[in-house]
């Protein structure tokens, strides 16, 4: 059965009204980069579509406590803000320009790895998402979004609706490693985000992509990190623990092995970007 309906919202409102009514058959879709491919191959074959593209979730706004931005904006739209330098060269992390300029930030939430390379930013960033069906509006920790290989904790008929990136954010890092310098699928991603008081490190956020089901926090590197200052042992050390929370596949691009071996080197690379 090809699709028979395809829905285009004008609003958020209408968005969920519909996901209430259609009910889990209703397929939705952002940007189309991820979903397209597979109902253009026959994998997914759903009746009806809504697309988000006109649901005015297209939006950046920034006070002094946090930056919110709709779920539907673009990578190649993050890529013109200068205000996260980390977001900046995330999103210029993904795909090409002709995937950039649909792909949506909401979208990659979803992107099986190794795909999850603007996620992982916003990981270390300690996003929050705004989620919302007929019932209401809740709020969530990006990391509490993530529940396993292609899961998450999202509600039928919910939808995210904005990400929030509280401020102040400290200084930061970020490394896409593949088997090219562009439009390549991630080997390992780190993302850093690091608090300084003089050299202490005051709180430390490292998120890792490609090397496990889903982008993930290195708790154990992250809290060998506070309180030490970022010297050639530590960051040496704090490398090899986030290796051992990583869960590295083997794919297409690389394998197991392969992955196992670049994750310390990666998070090394990363945090050495760090010291001033
Ligand atoms: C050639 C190519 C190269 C790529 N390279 C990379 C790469 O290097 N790194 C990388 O991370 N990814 C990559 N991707 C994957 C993908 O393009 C991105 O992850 C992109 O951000 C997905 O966003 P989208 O809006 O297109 O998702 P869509 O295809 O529109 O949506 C995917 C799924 O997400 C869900 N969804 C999307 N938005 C919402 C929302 N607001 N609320 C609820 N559910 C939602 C829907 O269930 C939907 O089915 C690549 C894809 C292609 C085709």
């Amino acid at each position: 059965m090809s699709t028979q309906s395809y829905y285009l919202p004008k609003s958020v409102d209408e968005a969920i009204t519909l996901m209430a009514e259609g009910g889990p058959d209703l397929f939705v879709m952002a940007g189309g980069t991820l979903a397209m491919p597979l109902i253009n191959e026959g994998i997914s074959k759903p009746e009806r579509v809504m697309s988000l593209k006109r649901a005015g979730l297209n939006y950046y706004k920034q006070t002094s406590e946090v930056i919110t931005i709709g779920a539907t904006t673009t990578l190649t739209q993050m890529i013109a803000q200068d205000e996260i330098p980390m977001l900046k060269e995330a999103a210029k992390a993904v795909g090409g320009w002709a995937v950039r300029n649909m792909a949506t930030i909401g979208g990659n939430l979803f992107a099986p790895p190794p795909g999850g390379d603007f996620a992982v930013a916003l990981l270390a960033l300690d996003a929050e998402l705004v989620l919302r069906n007929v019932k209401g509006e809740r709020s969530i920790p990006l990391i509490d979004f993530f529940t396993g290989f292609m899961l998450n904790s999202l509600q039928p008929g919910e939808i995210i609706s904005e990400i929030h990136v509280p401020l102040p954010i400290g200084r930061t890092a970020y490394q896409k490693f593949g088997r090219r310098h562009e439009n390549t699928p991630s080997i390992v991603t780190v993302a850093a985000n690091l608090f300084f008081d003089g050299q202490r490190i005051k709180d430390a956020k490292i998120a890792l992509n490609a090397v496990g089901p889903f982008p993930f926090r290195a708790r154990r590197a992250e809290e060998y990190l506070v309180e030490n200052s970022l010297t050639k042992q530590s960051i040496e050390n704090a490398a090899d623990l986030a290796a051992e929370e990583a869960e590295p596949f083997t794919d297409a691009i690389a394998s197991e092995w392969y992955r196992s071996r670049m994750i310390p080197v990666i998070v090394k690379r990363t945090l050495e970007k760090l010291i001033i």
